[in-house]
């Protein structure tokens, strides 16, 4: 802007009072600058799959995080360079503890993994805190909230932290968080957690790939048993009742108490472990060395009756098995015959000419003819 057309401005009247109107500044050069350009374009250009998987094994964080970008895109080549990363990653993961977290919004539960975090990381441990997110594949905001929340655990060198994969399906997102517990272990992140909130399907989504569930609850008025479903319960390897500091204790003691009696009234696990409600404040960073006692107990306890790797296999085939379904679902409905199809049949259902199952027959003939 020229200074004569400055003057224009009322604001640059020598009696106007509030903020001059004074003259930009250019665009600087640099920002377009070709030493930028070619800059920004290396740092998006893919490694080779050896470099992803030396730089994991390495444990550098920069080259971890881009992997893990690579299992989340939806871009066909990005899938298939993170498929052969994470068979490369197989043989070094799986030397690690994972630790399912739910609890419903506000019970704590960053705050808990923070206190825990810290705590294991002056240990001189690793951890990798991972996050299943329902909310935010459904309407793009997110319950668990963006995870720099964890401030401390962010700056530390020996956490990594990343939030829920955002898009598709729970079984999808699962599926990519499954994955990057691959690449996080081969990493030597030896701890892992998941967190996910104590409201939906994602718990059971969670409890298939975690060694350990520990559930967090808040000491409430009324039933104490009404909070959260019997189901997600009956998962917890350990109840935690989280804020019991200041006026709180006394409330949080005796709801301990009540769900220490509801848990012996479930069903024996099959691990033969026997789960413990304590309580706990991550605030005040108290009652967590208790509970990570209680992990490590667990740990010994199912590792010697052979439960721990029992389960570790199951996982393994529900995963696969999940993995072909997944796919064999993508297949069929991104077939561009299909698509074509599917929506003459949904009409021809709606409009009574044909039933549900004729109609799905009908494609599913068509789609096994395509091949
Ligand atoms: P999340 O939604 O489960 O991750 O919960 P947050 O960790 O974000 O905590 C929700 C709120 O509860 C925050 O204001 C925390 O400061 C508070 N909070 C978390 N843990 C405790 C605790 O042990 N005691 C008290 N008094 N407040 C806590």
């Amino acid at each position: 802007m020229s200074d004569k057309k400055l003057d224009h401005h009322i604001e640059n009247n020598s009696d106007y009072k509030g903020l001059k109107v004074n003259k930009g500044i250019p665009q600087p050069e640099s920002v377009n600058n070709e030493s930028v350009k070619r800059f920004l374009k290396k740092s998006r250009k893919l490694l080779t799959t050896q470099q992803y998987v030396e730089g994991i094994l390495r444990g550098d964080i920069t080259v971890l995080s881009k992997a893990v970008t690579l299992v989340e895109s939806a871009n066909e080549k990005h899938q298939k360079l993170a498929q052969e990363i994470i068979s490369e990653c197989l043989p070094y993961s799986g030397k690690s503890i994972r630790i399912g977290i739910t609890g419903v919004p506000g019970v704590g539960k960053s705050t808990f993994i923070e206190a825990l975090g810290s705590y294991l990381t002056n240990k001189g441990k690793k951890l990798a805190v991972l996050a299943i997110d329902p909310s935010s594949q459904n309407t793009k905001g997110s319950i668990l909230g963006d995870k720099t929340r964890m401030e401390e655990l962010a700056g530390n060198k020996n956490a990594y932290i990343r939030p829920s994969p955002s898009a598709g399906s729970l079984g999808g997102v699962a599926r990519k968080t499954r994955e990057i517990i691959i690449l996080c272990e081969a990493a030597g992140f030896n701890h892992i957690f998941i967190e996910t909130v104590g409201v939906g399907q994602s718990e059971t989504a969670v409890h298939s790939m975690t060694d350990f569930f520990l559930l967090l609850m808040l000491a409430g008025a009324g039933d104490e048993l009404q909070g959260i479903k019997r189901g997600i319960m009956e998962m917890a390897d350990v109840i935690a009742i989280n804020k019991a500091d200041g006026n709180n204790v006394e409330k949080a003691q005796m709801a301990r108490v009540q769900y220490q009696n509801a848990i012996h009234l479930f069903p024996k696990k099959g691990s033969g472990w026997t789960p413990n409600v304590l309580t706990c404040s991550a605030v005040k960073n108290e009652g967590i060395s208790d509970i990570w006692e209680q992990i490590e107990t667990y740990k010994i306890q199912t590792k010697n009756n052979g439960y721990f790797s029992e389960k570790r296999n199951r996982q393994a085939i529900y995963w696969m098995h999940e993995t072909i379904e997944e796919q064999l679902k993508r297949n069929f409905y991104s077939h561009p015959e299909i698509k074509k199809k599917l929506n003459d049949l949904e009409k021809d259902v709606l409009n009574d000419k044909k039933s549900s199952f004729t109609a799905a027959w009908d494609l599913l003939d068509r789609f096994s003819k395509l091949k």
